[in-house]
């Protein structure tokens, strides 16, 4: 089992947090379970409760919907941190 493990301790970052709503526009929450490519993490990977992954689905949807967030990513072009702008 000399595994390396991509994603170190698995915890819900937003029960961490205690967030009860997740609104589309907070960026910087939805960016836990966003991939390098924009696409929605799935939680064997980032360790969300269900709760809580079921509003970030949500809120990601939303946020693609209102051009926060793009759909999807170009193949030419991938950025390392997407989210750096954000902080
Ligand atoms: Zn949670």
């Amino acid at each position: 089992m000399n595994e390396k493990r991509k994603y170190s301790k698995k915890y819900c970052r937003y029960c961490e947090r205690k967030v009860d709503f997740l609104d589309y526009k907070e960026l910087s929450l939805l960016k836990f379970s966003l991939s390098e490519r924009y696409k929605i993490m799935p939680r064997r990977l980032t360790g969300n409760c269900k709760k809580h992954q079921v509003m970030v689905e949500l809120a990601i949807k939303r946020a693609r919907h209102a051009a926060l967030i793009p759909y999807v990513a170009s193949r030419k072009v991938i950025i390392d941190n997407p989210f750096e702008s954000f902080k």
